[in-house]
Order: structure tokens, then sequence, then C-alpha cells
């Protein structure tokens, strides 16, 4: 069986925590449960493409505040999921600060741009989302971790990245 570890980057207020309750609990908490936040490593078990695997997602809203934990998982990482919200500019800007943060080139890099069901307050362009991948040299993917709109697609995206990865690298 294999086993990934995927990292979320991206500003406070992204939705990466909402994301990854979406993905481990299938379900929508706006207010999400204290062990989420307190918890940076969250498993699923789930099957790609007839093959079983394991997902471990690291996330932390407030990275900043440990640095010493980040240098930990910026190394366990092997795939990268860069999270702006289309309806924060700003989040969309700061992809480069992110981006440098990874360091060299990731096994697998991904760009979500979260927050899709916010259309009425849309402030980034799904064009403009596939451009900036273009520029990363990876894949795109809008999701909503509201009403799960492409979340299971991210990672199961993710663990086809990785695998098509560990077959390069292999071969
Ligand atoms: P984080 O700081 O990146 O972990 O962001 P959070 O997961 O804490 O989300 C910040 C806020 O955005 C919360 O109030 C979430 O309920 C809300 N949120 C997250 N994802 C979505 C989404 O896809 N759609 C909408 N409408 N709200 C979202």
């Amino acid at each position: 069986m294999d086993q990934w570890t995927v990292a979320m980057l991206g500003d406070s207020g992204v939705g990466k925590t909402t994301l990854v309750t979406q993905f481990i609990l299938n379900s929508f908490l706006d207010t999400v449960p204290e062990v989420m936040m307190l918890q940076d490593d969250h498993r699923k078990q789930l099957i790609v493409d007839n093959r079983m695997c394991v997902v471990s997602v690291v996330h932390n809203a407030d990275l900043d505040e440990c640095a010493a934990r980040r240098q930990e998982w910026l190394r366990e990482g092997q795939g990268f999921v860069l999270v702006y919200s289309v309806s924060d500019r700003a989040s969309f800007d700061r992809l480069s600060h992110w981006r440098e943060i990874i360091k060299g080139d990731p096994a697998a890099l991904l760009l979500v741009g979260n927050k899709c069901d916010k259309n009425y307050a849309r402030e980034v362009t799904k064009a403009e989302g596939e451009a900036r991948a273009t520029e990363l040299g990876c894949s795109f993917l809008e999701t909503s971790a509201k009403t799960a709109q492409n979340v299971e697609r991210l990672f199961t995206t993710m663990v086809r990245l990785l695998r098509d990865a560990e077959a390069g690298r292999v071969a």
C-alpha cells in the first residue's frame, strides 16, 4: 500500500483547515473542531485507480508561530498544495511567498483556488488561476470546501502526481 504526505500552504483564512476537514470527515464545519486545530497531521485511506493508499495531510494555519514544526513538515512533505481563496486577491498575490518556502522542485505541486462557491464575491478569475499554474509549472483546480466541489479530486490528483513522480524516479 502506498503512503503519501501532503502539505497544504497558503495564507491564513483561505480554507486549508476546512479543506482537510471536508476531505477527512466528508463534511463542512463552519467552526472547525478543536481537535482539527490542535492536530496538524490527518490521515485518510482511499482508493485511487483501484489501488489503496493512505494520504497524510499536514497543515498549520499559524505556520510562523511554529517555525521548527514547519521545517519538519516541509521536509516530510512529498506533495505540496498551494492554496489561495478566489474571493481574496491578496492570498493570490502571496503565492510566490508560499512557493519560495517549499524550496527546490517538489515531487508534486498543485495550485488550488478555494471558495469557488463564493462567485458573488470572486476577486480572482479561473483564467488567472490557470495562468498562474502554468507559470508555476503545476496542475490547477478550483475547489469549495463548503460544497465539497473538487475536494476529493484534489487529493486523488495529488496521489496520481506522486505515483507518477515515483514511477519516473524508479524508471
Ligand atoms: P485556514 O486559515 O486556511 O485554515 O482557513 P479555515 O479553514 O480556518 O477557513 C477560514 C474561513 O473560511 C472559515 O470561516 C471557513 O468556514 C471558511 N471557508 C473555508 N473554505 C470555504 C469554502 O470553500 N467556501 C466558503 N464559502 N467558505 C469557506
